[in-house]
């Protein structure tokens, strides 16, 4: 067993079972009226999943369409889930990660099957200093789910480039190109999934997206747990 499921499943041994967001009772770590209560009913762009008036392109995609196809996300990037999501990235929640990734397995499963799903990667430097990388605990919850592999080592990033989220929209863009390379993809990828946990610009998973489909991958989509 990895060290990663091991103290998962050890923190859940030794919590009291409570909601991470209300402090009630509860068998989940998010209960269920919490649940209930998240942000993710807002019509999107279908292509980039920006918040749009209808599910029609949005005005940018339309100008300069992205190297990626569909984006989904299963929640907006406001709080409560913005709690969550520091939870899981800065303070090592990995219950809530673990949960988070499978309620993205259950509300994912309808979608357009990819082959194969791709975390986006984390440079060795953060990795090591996070433990985890939290795309990829997001991702084995999708597969349990759904039963569609999680490609570890298809790309790796070569830069350790600044956090987009201390970045403007331009110097997101800039930040990351060139940041990402391919390690290793079958000849018969047709049809991929990025795993994100929080798309903003869109400039990262732009940027792998690129990359893939220069090295023949017909269509690339995009499954974040949170949105802006
Ligand atoms: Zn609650
Ligand atoms: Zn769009």
């Amino acid at each position: 067993m990895k060290i990663i499921d091991w103290l998962s499943q050890l923190n859940q041994q030794l919590l009291p079972q409570s909601c991470f967001l209300c402090g009630d009772t509860s068998i989940q770590p998010i209960c269920v009226s919490c649940l209930a209560d998240l942000p993710h009913q807002v019509i999107r762009c279908s292509c980039c999943a920006k918040p749009w008036s209808t599910i029609a392109l949005c005005d940018e995609c339309q100008s300069q369409p992205p190297p990626y196809t569909h984006t989904q996300t299963i929640f907006s990037y406001t709080y409560p889930v913005s709690q969550l999501i520091i939870a899981v990235k800065f303070q090592q929640n990995l219950v809530i990660l673990k949960f988070l990734g499978e309620l993205m397995g259950q509300r994912l499963i309808t979608q357009p099957r990819p082959q194969v799903l791709i975390p986006v990667p984390l440079h060795l430097a953060r990795l090591r200093q996070r433990g985890y990388n939290q795309s990829l605990e997001l991702a084995k919850g999708i597969t349990k789910h759904t039963g569609i592999p999680v490609a570890v080592q298809a790309c790796q990033r070569i830069r350790n480039t600044p956090p987009q989220t201390t970045l403007s929209g331009k110097q997101r863009q800039t930040n990351v190109k060139g940041a990402f390379e391919i390690i290793k993809i079958a000849s018969n990828w047709q049809h991929i999934a990025l795993i994100d946990d929080v798309m903003t610009t869109g400039s990262t998973v732009a940027e792998l997206a690129r990359i893939f489909r220069k090295a023949g991958v017909r269509r690339v989509d995009i499954w974040c747990c949170a949105r802006r």
